[in-house]
Parts: structure tokens; sequence; C-alpha cells
């Protein structure tokens, strides 16, 4: 059977906030946009609940606050942190600047269905579910002397936009399976959202800085015990840091662990695993025995990295797809969602007026890069702090005056700075006035 085929001004690999709000904002522009997801539906467990303040700033601009409203979730103003038994305070969200001063816990697919649904509701936007892009289209430009005959295509593409003998590719798009067999799109520009493991990035073969990372993350259930504490984000002792994101009749609870040592963590058994748990996050003693299996901890293998270049021609990387974040700080969604911004406040117009040119896409990395360099740094560093296995406890207990009095100076200026870094981040970005009204579909 032949490939079904399609055509667009702009597809977008993954379905995942960066994703879905690209494809939101650039069908509001009025440009014809594709969006391809591998999976059914959006209806995956934890892949993080935070919606930010930059993000609710978003919601409004966009004008979804009332429908936002009305699907359940949760606000908290304050990020705890129970350090060896002592609660400290390092975020308070209420020192932003009205009107968003609070962190929404909404599970991820209720949010993406809000996306999904009010782009659906334009006919130049293509959500296509289980679809999975395989690889990308590109079209080969040789130099006018160059002896085609002696170059089978494809020798060189495996570097950026230039192959070995001067010419250069574009991406003209993609091929994705989907249960109806093969489909060919062919696009003026082609976005990679596919997140951390992203296929199209590597298929660009685009260059990719890792830092070294010294932790991963074991995400499990916890119900809720009938006495529960002030929402807290997190509990440290000497050993780990056990995380509690509360969900209406659950925490979605996750305990660090350092790099690849999950195997070591299963060979002690789940009794150990349980009692760990409990040493940190004592409050979770009545509930723990709910852990019976293995199946119930999933591994978040915690990678940071970014690429030195986002873009080829045709071609565009954004959120995980062009830097990895660590789950510290919980802002991957919100950089993410900004990514798309961006790009779709700097992509739009160009590509209404008739094409995208490397200057163009350059300008999106020139925009986001910077955020991304300056806050991947600070989440290796929580790291440091976090990941100090047998150096002892991060705070005494009992507390030390000294320690109280340094603490008590220290942390209300703090929490202004650590409000700010979180909740907006570096360089929150606004919606273009143009984007936030849907536009008359572009004649095509
Ligand atoms: C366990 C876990 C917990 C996290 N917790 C938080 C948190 O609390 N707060 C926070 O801000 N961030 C958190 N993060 C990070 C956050 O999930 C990411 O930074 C953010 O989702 C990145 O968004 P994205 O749209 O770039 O990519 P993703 O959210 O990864 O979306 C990519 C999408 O592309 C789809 N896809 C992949 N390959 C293909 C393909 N070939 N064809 C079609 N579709 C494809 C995927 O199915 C997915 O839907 C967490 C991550 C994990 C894994």
């Amino acid at each position: 059977m032949g490939a079904k085929t399609l055509s667009t001004d702009c597809c977008i690999v993954g379905g995942g906030p960066a994703g879905m709000m690209l494809g939101l904002l650039l069908a509001r522009a009025g440009i014809d946009v594709v969006v391809l997801e591998k999976h059914r539906d959006f209806f995956r467990d934890f892949r993080g609940d935070t919606i930010h303040p930059s993000t609710l700033d978003l919601i409004d601009q966009l004008g979804l606050r009332e429908k936002f409203e009305a699907i359940p979730h949760s606000s908290i103003h304050r990020l705890d942190v129970v350090v060896n038994g002592t609660r400290l305070r390092p975020v308070d969200f209420r020192h932003l600047p009205k009107p968003n001063r609070e962190i929404a816990l909404m599970p991820q697919w209720d949010f993406l269905d809000l996306l999904a649904d009010e782009a659906r509701g334009m006919p130049n936007f293509h959500l296509i579910m289980d679809a999975e892009a395989t690889r990308l289209r590109r079209k080969l430009r040789l130099p006018k002397n160059a002896d085609a005959g002696k170059h089978p295509r494809g020798v060189g593409l495996r570097i950026a936009d230039r192959d070995g003998r001067g010419g250069s590719q574009r991406i003209t798009g993609v091929v994705a399976s989907t249960p109806d067999g093969p489909l060919d799109i062919s696009a003026g520009l082609t976005v990679a959202a596919d997140g951390r493991d992203s296929r199209m990035r590597a298929a660009s073969a685009l260059p990719v800085r890792n830092f070294g990372v010294a932790i991963d993350v074991l995400w499990f259930r916890m119900p809720r015990p009938a006495v529960t504490p002030p929402s807290t984000l997190g509990y440290l002792n000497e050993r780990t840091m056990v995380v509690t994101i509360p969900r209406p009749d659950y925490y979605q609870t996750a305990m660090l662990i350092p790099k690849g040592g999950f195997d070591a963590v299963r060979d002690a058994g789940l009794p150990a695993f349980r009692s760990d748990i409990v040493d940190a996050a004592a409050f979770l003693a009545p509930v723990v025995s709910s852990l019976e299996s293995w199946d119930q901890v999933s591994l978040l293998s915690v990678q940071v990295n970014r690429l030195e270049r986002w873009y080829l021609p045709g071609f565009l990387c954004i959120g995980d797809a062009a830097h990895a974040m660590s789950p510290a700080f919980g802002v991957g969604i919100n950089y993410a969602l900004q990514d798309a911004v961006a790009a779709a406040n700097i992509l739009s117009g160009p590509m209404t007026a008739g094409g995208v040119t490397k200057r163009h896409l350059a300008a999106v990395q020139r925009r986001r890069a910077w955020p991304v360099r300056m806050i991947q740094p600070v989440q290796l560093q929580l790291h440091k702090v976090i990941a100090r296995p047998n150096a002892g406890a991060i705070l005494p207990n009992p507390l030390p005056r000294r320690v109280k009095l340094a603490l008590a100076v220290l942390l209300p200026s703090a929490r202004i700075f650590t409000a700010r870094l979180i909740g907006r981040g570096f360089r929150p970005e606004r919606i273009r006035s143009e984007l936030l009204h849907p536009a008359a579909t572009r004649a095509r």
C-alpha cells in the first residue's frame, strides 16, 4: 500500500506542552498546522502537573481562564521543604506581581486537552493522534558543479545542513507511521517538539551538549493519609529527598536516588525502600504499605542537555527536544511552553508572508537559548546539594542558634528571588497580540 500524503505549512512532531501550544498559536495566526502525537490520547501517567504563574499568564492572555477554572485542579502559593525535620519556606509566590501568584496543579492530560479542544475549533488545525513520526524528509541541493553519480543520496547528511560536497539540505517534512499505514507529510517548516528522547532531533544529527547528572528519580503514588501536613514540596534528610505533589486523592511521590542506582534500591528490597520513604517523610507511615510491588514504581532517568544549534533549513527543535530539563524546580513544562510562544511570535509573520529562513529560526534560538543557559546550571547545582551521599545532613536537627538566625535573615529576601526564578523563569514570554484571536484561515 502506498503512503498517504499530506501537505501543510507547519508540521509539529509531538503533542506535549510545546507542540500543542505552538500548534494553537500558529493556527490562530491562520497558518495551516499539523500536529502529530504518537499516543492515542494525552492520558499517560505522570509527566509533571505544574502550571506555573507564567503559564497562567499565557492562559489569561489566550482568554482560556474560564475553561481552565472549570477543570478540577488545586493551587499552592508556597513551596515548603522539610529539611531533617525543620520546615523551611524558601519559595513564596505571593511575592510575585498580581494576578498570578500561585502554581496550579492540574494533570497534564487535562491541560493538553484544553489546548487541543481550543485549537480543534479552527479548520486550519489538524491534530493526528496515534501517528509516530519515524523519519525526516529531506531535499538535497547539490552545487551546480557536483558530480551526483559519485555521491549517493544521503552521504554527508549527518552533518548539520551541509553535505560533503558543499551542497545543502532542507528538511521538507516527515514520514509518520499510523494505524492506517504510512503518512508522508510535506511541510514548509517541521518542528521537533517530541521531548527529551526526540527521534527527530536524533534524525537531524544536530550536535547535543550533555551535562553529567548525579540523580535519577523514582515515581510512585501514595494515598493521602488521614492526617496530612501543610502542602510540602519535599522532605530532605541526609540520604535522600522525597517529593510529595498533592493530587486530589493521592500524592504523586518521588524519591531521588543516585544516578544508575535503581538496581541497588531494588536489590535492597521493598521493605527497605518503604522504610527510606518514611525516614524522610514520616507522615506517609500509615500509607506506605500500599507499595506492594516494583511495578508501582517508575524510573525517570534524569538528563540535562541542550542543542548547540536548534535548527536546520526548514527545521526547528523546541522544548525538551532542544534542551532536556531536570525535574528540579519543576520548570520543564514552563520552558517548553515559553519556547512555543517565542517560536510563534517570531515565525508566524514570516510564515504568513511566505517563508521562514534560517535567520528567523536563529532568532528563535537566540531568544530562548539564554533562559535555558541560565536555568540549567541552577538545576545542576541543586542536584549537587541534594545528591550528596554519605555527606551528612544538610541541616542539623535541632538547628543551632546561628543557623536559625542566618535563615531568618536570608530567607525573606531569597523568597523574592526564588519566586521569580521558579514562577516566571528567565525571560518570560508574552503572546503577540495578532496571535490572540483566531485569524481568517490563510488562502492556500
Ligand atoms: C516523570 C517526569 C516528571 C516531571 N515533572 C515535571 C514537573 O513537575 N514540572 C515540570 O515543569 N516539568 C516536569 N517534567 C519535565 C516535563 O515533563 C518536560 O520538561 C516537558 O513536558 C517538556 O515538554 P515538551 O512538549 O517539550 O515534551 P514532552 O512533554 O515530552 O512531549 C513530547 C510529546 O511528543 C510525543 N512524541 C514523542 N516522539 C514522537 C514521535 N516520533 N512522533 C509523534 N509524537 C511523538 C510524546 O508522546 C509526547 O506527547 C517531568 C518529566 C518527567 C518525565
